[in-house]
């Protein structure tokens, strides 16, 4: 990408990504596949410019819309759970905020749908991607409860907000073999990871995180 987004200077520069790669290594990240598409990636180009000198801390920082971009480590974490060692094939992303998330989706997927409730939030959203000539992102105003159904089945789901519970929607479009990566809980919310089995869903719970509240209907 040969534009200004992705040169960057001073505090944005790749040196400062290139740091923020090592410690996503020294904090236990170990797909490198993620940990070069986050080197290349301008995060900074993803939050108001105010914010741009601390988009490569390890922090969530506010996108406006009473939403936040998830902090670096979680970005990773999330996205190699998802990838599982694996080539991703047809993603949906619930939650596509300002959309930093989604891009790295679409360096490593075939296909990438995400779902956003809050409409003028996505409509920034889809003219800054457009500034990154993605060909792979499809962007929907729409409740996430429900899934995508028009594109189903995708290989891999991953929510970006939390829900109360693992919505049924969600698992009917699964493939089989495919991966669900959510946070689930109120106050005291978990990462849980749900791969779809010839036998049923087999759902592990992971670490506890920190994310804004899957919200019913449009925004
Ligand atoms: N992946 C995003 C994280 C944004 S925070 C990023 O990197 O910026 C979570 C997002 O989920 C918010 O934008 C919020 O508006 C959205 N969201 C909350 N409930 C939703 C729902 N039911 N359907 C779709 N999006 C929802």
């Amino acid at each position: 990408m040969a534009n200004n987004l992705s040169t960057g200077v001073g505090m944005t520069s790749q040196r400062t990504r290139l740091r923020m790669i090592e410690r996503l290594r020294q904090q236990g990240i170990s797909d490198e596949v993620v940990l070069s598409v986050m080197a290349e990636l301008p995060r900074h180009s993803f939050v108001d410019e105010a914010l741009m000198s601390r988009a490569y801390d390890d922090v969530s920082l506010p996108l406006g819309f009473g939403q936040t971009i998830s902090q670096p480590y979680i970005v990773a974490h999330m996205t190699s759970l998802l990838r599982n060692g694996k080539k991703l094939g047809k993603v949906l992303e619930i939650g596509t905020g300002c959309g930093y998330q989604t891009a790295i989706l679409a360096k490593l997927a075939k296909e990438v749908y995400s779902v956003e409730r809050i409409g003028p939030l996505l409509e920034k959203t889809r003219l800054r991607l457009r500034e990154f000539r993605f060909t792979n992102i499809r962007l929907k105003h729409a409740d996430g409860h429900l899934g995508l159904p028009e594109a189903a089945p995708f290989d891999a789901i991953l929510m970006t907000a939390a829900a109360s519970h693992v919505p049924e929607e969600l698992l009917a479009q699964l493939a089989p073999g495919g991966r669900l990566i959510m946070p689930i809980g109120a106050n005291e919310q978990r990462l849980h990871c749900i791969d779809l089995s010839s036998e049923g869903p087999v759902q592990t719970v992971l670490e506890p995180v920190k994310f804004v509240p899957l919200l019913p209907g449009l925004g």
